[in-house]
């Protein structure tokens, strides 16, 4: 085992596990073990949502500009161990170098953004009538919780942790069980950048640790990034509880591409979007619209497609499951009839027999209501669905139950505004493949890729881990006239 057993991290302390629960921590780059990690319970949750409790209101009476030192000493931190970072996200996620400094920096920029709330933040003031002034104030909301998934160790918490902390709460996190040792780096360097104990609280586990924060009655609000279909339970959950939950789920994305779209720019993009992180990403493209003669296109992104080399320049998915359930849907595709333009099963690097390798796979001729073609794949895998129009390709994008992204390639402003203003989705891109927002604006999508209102990071985050006040206040101008003259 390359790295100790991860511990808890409560009330600003690493601790050993309460409980005897444990699962291997294993890198998919090789197979070999990295650790084991604690699968907590309610009672972990419980002292961590202590901890928090008694840091709120020490941590939240500090002036916003005093609490967002720690974190501009915390981002220094970030750029100083951007190698070991990211080499510590590569080894548990399987990432390639390339994609994980592309992850520590993103955090830096994240927490840039949380580092300017001071700004943002300030209330608004309005003489409403003679001698009536309405006022409106920003209060943090209490303990906090954020619930990530596996794959980015480290840039989802950080969608969350800077703004909720720097905006005056306190939080309890749960790590994806998956990659817990990216949370404990985060933990460790909060730590020197001086955030008082108990702020920041870790508890690892799995299922019975999310129950336990979507039931626990002194947690004010849930942020849940994952699959929609525990997005679902936790938004169900936490609301029933009382809570105010926003849940990110899982996404199908749509490229439409048309044939006046740019042939080299679309497919080196396109790949580029299919095949980034192996796919697992939630802005990954994943289902292609081919409308009309759109074959120069499609050979090149097959050329493109093969230069990205497994164990190279093409990282690993997260588990063998993941390889097998990824291959499936490529083999059921295949016998439905569907044309396998470049094959990613049965992959194996040489030295690393023990990865979990999918290769880069394209797939034409599927059909609208294949699974390959309607459900999350997660891996790097293109299937392009034929379509004679603009509009038949936009209806099948409308009648998927997911909504984060969708993309248009083409050279026409006319059709790109078009798609943009009827696509079903919280997210466009008009020749750009992953189209993520960058702060102030913030991410999110709609229909089953999110439940909750608001978004999650940018400026909507501010909404989502605030409570405004409002102060109605009238003076009477008589009183005290005898000190004024
Ligand atoms: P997941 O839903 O399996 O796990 C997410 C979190 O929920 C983890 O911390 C996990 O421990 C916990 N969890 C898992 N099963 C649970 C259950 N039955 N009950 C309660 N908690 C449970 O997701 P994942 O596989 O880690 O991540 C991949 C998914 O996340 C994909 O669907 C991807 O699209 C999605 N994702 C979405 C976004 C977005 O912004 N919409 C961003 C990143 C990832």
């Amino acid at each position: 085992m390359k790295y100790p057993q991860v511990q808890q991290f409560i009330d600003g302390q690493f601790i050993d596990s309460y409980e005897d629960r444990f699962l291997e921590v294993v890198s998919p780059l090789d197979g070999s073990l990295l650790s084991t990690v604690p699968l907590g319970s309610a009672v972990t949750v419980d002292k961590a949502v202590q901890a928090a409790q008694t840091a709120f209101p020490r941590w939240s009476a500090i002036p916003i500009k005093e609490r967002v030192q720690v974190f501009y000493e915390y981002m220094n931190l970030l750029r100083k161990n951007r190698q070991s970072l990211s080499e510590l996200i590569c080894e548990e996620g399987g990432k390639t170098m390339l994609e994980a400094t592309a992850e520590i920096d993103k955090c830096i920029e994240l927490t840039e953004f949380a580092c300017s709330l001071p700004q943002l933040t300030g209330g608004e003031i309005l003489d409403v009538s003679k001698g009536v002034e309405c006022r409106t104030e920003r209060y943090p909301l209490g303990v906090v919780a954020s619930i990530v998934p596996f794959n980015f160790p480290s840039m989802v918490p950080h969608w969350t942790i800077p703004n909720a902390l720097v905006l005056g709460n306190t939080m309890i996190i749960k790590p994806s069980e998956q990659v817990p040792l990216s949370v404990m780096r985060i933990a460790a360097m909060l730590k020197e950048a001086g955030l008082p104990d108990g702020v920041f609280n870790i508890v690892h586990g799995d299922k019975t640790v999310v129950e336990a924060i979507c039931d626990h009655p002194d947690i004010a609000a849930i942020s849940f990034v994952g699959s929609t279909k525990v997005a679902k339970r936790v938004y169900v959950r936490g609301t029933s509880n009382l809570k105010r939950v926003l849940a990110l789920g899982g996404a199908k994305n749509h490229l439409i591409v048309l044939p006046d779209a740019v042939p080299d720019m679309t497919a080196s993009n396109i790949v580029a979007s299919v095949t980034g992180c192996c796919g697992q990403r939630c802005m990954a493209a994943s289902l292609m619209l081919a409308v009309g003669e759109v074959d120069h296109i499609i050979d090149r992104i097959c050329d493109e497609a093969k230069r990205v080399i497994p164990g190279n320049n093409l990282g690993a998915v997260i588990s063998r499951s993941a390889k097998q359930r990824i291959e499936k849907y490529i083999s059921e595709a295949e016998t439905a009839g569907a044309r396998i333009l470049v094959d990613g099963r049965n992959t194996v690097v040489p030295g690393k027999e023990g990865g979990f390798y999918v290769g880069p796979t394209i797939i034409d001729h599927v059909s609208a209501d294949m699974a390959i073609a309607r459900e999350e794949v997660f891996g790097p895998v293109l299937a392009i669905v034929r379509t004679a129009t603009v509009s038949e390709a936009l209806s099948i994008e409308n009648s998927n139950p997911y909504g984060n992204a969708t993309g248009v390639y083409t050279q026409n402003g006319g059709i790109a505004r078009q798609v943009a203003e009827r696509a079903s989705t919280g997210m466009v891109g008009v020749n750009i493949g992953v189209p993520v927002p960058r702060e102030p604006f913030s991410f999110g999508g709609w229909n089953e890729s999110k439940f909750g209102a608001l978004d999650i990071t940018g400026k909507s985050s501010i909404e989502f881990w605030t409570k405004l006040k409002k102060i109605t206040t009238k003076w009477n101008a008589e009183a005290g006239v005898n000190w004024m003259s």
